[in-house]
């Protein structure tokens, strides 16, 4: 492996291994940028062919986040770590706990959450070894499920892109939701409470037909959610769905949801540009929950809690992130994707090193 091709590849200085004998831990946390402040980032942990592969995913993703929080105007930076999940049998408390350790001698550049594989048990682990840790219960002084924060934003952001293409509110819009997990059940309730009209799709019947149930939700099968001749698409399951497949069936002016990574390649952000098909940045739109996690941090460092109605405040503002990125588009004819990352270099251009 050459270690420093990869850091020059994905734009990187800063990378920490810490391999603990004792409990098994072979860890990686990257760190991408730390202009606008700490790099905050999930913990993934599963299996990995090789050492490569984790540290490729840990560089992909903690740049990803500079990303979220700088377009999110959050006083954060872009980190990642990947835990590699040891094939044979192992004790998940001493592995987190090291992992902990680890996290706290990088005295605060880098603070860890939960992702692929972690859970808030996990995250409990690692707080007994350090504070540099969010995503925590909220009996533990956490912020809770960060869903619904999420749903929020994804809403606000379906409402910049509605009043830029049709000029008006989301009353009677029609709007296509692939998955009605944890984001988009909260977002159907979202969009319903201020009348939108909802088809939906999921491999789950029980999540499709609670929200039929409750929100008068058209349900179809999940291979013809792309097709419905409806005006936003929200993709709240999958990434990589926007691509050569799906993009010819798309009837809708406006993508929009929450799911990650939603564009399979750049080249089809390019196609819905061309197509006129207004697309809000996933990374932009669904910052909500990095939006609570933070909130969560911040609340536990300055021993005032987590301060809701100010969370709920910077999501609300989503919309306004949301509009002027897909207005910049329209006016340089520039894909939204890559307007927002623009932004983003800009912003962070405009800090010193
Ligand atoms: P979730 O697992 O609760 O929900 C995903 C839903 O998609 C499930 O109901 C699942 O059955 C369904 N699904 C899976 N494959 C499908 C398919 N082929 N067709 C239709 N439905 C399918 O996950 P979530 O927390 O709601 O997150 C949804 C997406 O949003 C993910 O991409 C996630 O990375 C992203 N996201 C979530 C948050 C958050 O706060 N939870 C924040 C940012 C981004």
């Amino acid at each position: 492996m050459n270690l420093f091709e990869h850091l020059e590849k994905h734009q990187y200085g800063e990378v920490h291994v810490r391999r603990d004998a004792a409990s098994g831990l072979m860890a990686i946390v990257a760190i991408h940028d730390t202009r606008l402040g700490p790099s905050l980032g999930g913990c993934r942990f599963i299996p990995y062919a090789h050492e490569e592969l984790a540290l490729i995913d840990a560089l992909r993703l903690a740049r990803g986040m500079t990303y979220k929080a700088a377009i999110t105007g959050l006083p954060l930076g872009g980190g990642k770590s990947v835990i590699m999940r040891p094939a044979k049998a192992f004790d998940r408390a001493a592995l987190f706990s090291a992992f902990g350790r680890f996290v706290d001698g990088l005295g605060g550049r880098y603070i860890t959450a939960e992702d692929s594989g972690t859970s808030v048990e996990d995250m409990i682990t690692i707080r007994s070894q350090t504070k540099h840790v969010t995503g925590l219960p909220p009996k533990d002084g956490g912020g809770g499920d960060p869903s619904p924060l999420t749903a929020l934003g994804v809403r606000r952001g379906i409402e910049a892109c509605v009043k830029h293409v049709y000029g008006r509110d989301l009353s009677g819009i029609r709007v296509a939701i692939q998955g009605v997990g944890h984001v988009g059940y909260y977002l159907a309730k979202e969009l319903h409470a201020l009348g939108a009209k909802l088809t939906i799709s999921d491999i789950d019947a029980s999540r499709t037909n609670r929200v039929r149930e409750e929100f008068g939700a058209t349900v179809v099968p999940n291979d013809q959610i792309f097709a419905q001749d409806v005006d936003v698409l929200a993709p709240c399951a999958l990434g990589a769905i926007l691509d050569d497949a799906s993009l010819p069936q798309l009837r809708v002016k406006i993508v929009a949801g929450a799911a990650n990574n939603q564009l399979a390649e750049a080249r089809d952000g390019e196609a819905l540009h061309a197509r006129g098909i207004v697309y809000a940045p996933d990374y932009a739109i669904n910052a909500g929950g990095l939006v609570n996690v933070h909130a969560e941090h911040h609340g536990n460092q300055t021993g005032k809690g987590f301060d809701a109605p100010a969370a709920r405040e910077k999501v609300l503002a989503i919309h306004d992130t949301i509009l002027e990125i897909v207005e910049r588009a329209k006016a340089t004819n520039v894909p939204s994707y890559r307007v927002s990352d623009l932004i983003v270099e800009e912003r962070l251009a405009k800090v010193a090193p």
